[in-house]
């Protein structure tokens, strides 16, 4: 038996596929049972550059032989150039490093907050977000996520939040008040179902948050290190949010998370105000500034453009005639197959036949190779999906 283990001594909180693996190489995972798979999943968008990069395997060995941890009572050399990496290539001016994206989005708010009240002094603190949006799941940043499933149970939410309807501009601009310190979105809601913000709403978001001095927050999450064809997915937009928040992709598969904000924003986060103790190790950091030196020196986000404008035009021409098949959508390597009922049997289909895809919500397949994935690769994986939803569009006939 692989993978399940009626005697586990773990927390049943996930759905786990009776699928173990154990080696990864590239676009490729191998599972206990010598089984080969293409991978179109990325650990969830996580392992951007494929699996175990050359370069940044090679920083990593590097820094395990040299120090693992001394705490941030310390300067960190590796952090300080990680940091001055991700400014570099950003509109950012200071970044705080952190262990996850929730850890990242609640570094976000707490930031906003302690702006609007130290700096500022106006005191405000509510957060405005939308729905079908995802932001984490600790306290603050599940109370943020506009879906009731991740909420259940765990009441009382923290005071502070109002999610609207994406793309409802009544609805935003009803929900702004005296205690609005800052609006937080997506530029691509990816858990919730892959969802394009709609540029013409982003450009009111930015006119409304100007107008009434809010802070605008993106969760770049999934969509940042290169996923949707540029570093960041704002940048799609031509927009300059004042924080940012990144982890997935960030560490190839090394967990690590963090905030970017405008200087402007810097004094909030004085000496004392906000910490973490392993956020940006000496390791993590290393594993950092490999990850951002090769996605920038190797041009990996023109890389990932250039793979899912093929990509995209692949599946929409192999699917265009399928009833099961309602839009194919995404940016990038964020690809989502819009189906006309539940895609669950698919994706575990599709796994029989050696590819690993994702759901994001019940009708929709989610694709996320890593973004050096070849046209082989994807034709491969084409081939696979269209198999599957032909079969899936006969048995609903
Ligand atoms: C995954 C994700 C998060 C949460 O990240 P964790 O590392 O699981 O805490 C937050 N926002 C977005 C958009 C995500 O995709």
């Amino acid at each position: 038996m692989t993978g399940t283990n009626a005697a586990s001594s773990l927390f049943p909180t996930y759905g786990r596929y009776p699928v173990a693996l154990v080696k990864g190489q590239g676009s490729w995972l191998w599972d206990d049972q010598g089984n080969k798979y293409l991978d179109f999943m990325c650990g969830l968008a996580v392992t951007n550059l494929g699996h175990v990069p050359p370069k940044v395997k090679d920083a990593l060995v590097k820094q395990l032989d040299e120090l693992w941890h001394v705490s941030n009572l310390f300067h960190i050399p590796h952090q300080e150039a990680a940091a001055r990496l991700l400014t570099d290539n950003s509109h950012a001016e200071a970044v705080f490093f952190c262990n996850s994206g929730a850890e990242a989005n609640e570094a976000a708010i707490k930031l906003a907050r302690r702006y609007h009240q130290k700096v500022l002094g106006t005191g405000r603190y509510e957060v405005i977000t939308f729905t079908k949006s995802f932001h984490g799941r600790t306290l603050a940043t599940l109370t943020a996520t506009g879906q009731d499933k991740v909420k259940e149970g765990f009441a009382p939410l923290p005071a502070g939040f109002v999610t609207v309807p994406l793309h409802d501009v009544p609805a935003l601009e009803a929900a702004i008040n005296g205690n609005t310190a800052a609006v937080m979105l997506e530029m691509v809601q990816a858990e919730g179902g892959v969802h394009p913000v709609d540029p013409a709403f982003l450009q009111t978001v930015v006119e409304l948050c100007d107008k009434h001095g809010l802070l605008l927050i993106v969760d770049e999450i999934q969509t940042g290190m290169g996923r949707t064809g540029k570093l960041f997915a704002y940048e799609h937009y031509g927009i300059q949010p004042d924080i940012f928040t990144l982890a997935k992709g960030l560490g190839s598969g090394f967990p690590v998370g963090a905030m970017l904000a405008k200087g402007k924003l810097a004094e909030a986060f004085g000496a004392g105000s906000h910490g973490s103790t392993f956020g940006g190790t000496p390791i993590a950091a290393a594993v950092v500034q490999a990850t951002v030196e090769t996605i920038v020196g190797d041009k990996v986000p023109e890389r990932a453009a250039e793979a899912g404008d093929y990509l995209r035009a692949q599946l929409r021409e192999r699917l265009g005639g399928n009833p099961f098949v309602k839009e194919v959508r995404g940016q990038g390597l964020l690809i989502g197959i819009e189906c006309a009922g539940p895609v669950g049997d698919l994706v575990t289909a599709a796994r029989s036949q050696g590819l690993l895809v994702v759901t994001a919500g019940p009708e929709v397949i989610r694709l996320l190779p890593n973004l050096l994935v070849t046209h082989e690769e994807i034709d491969l994986a084409v081939g696979i999906l269209a198999g599957v939803l032909e079969g899936q569009a006969a048995t609903a006939q």
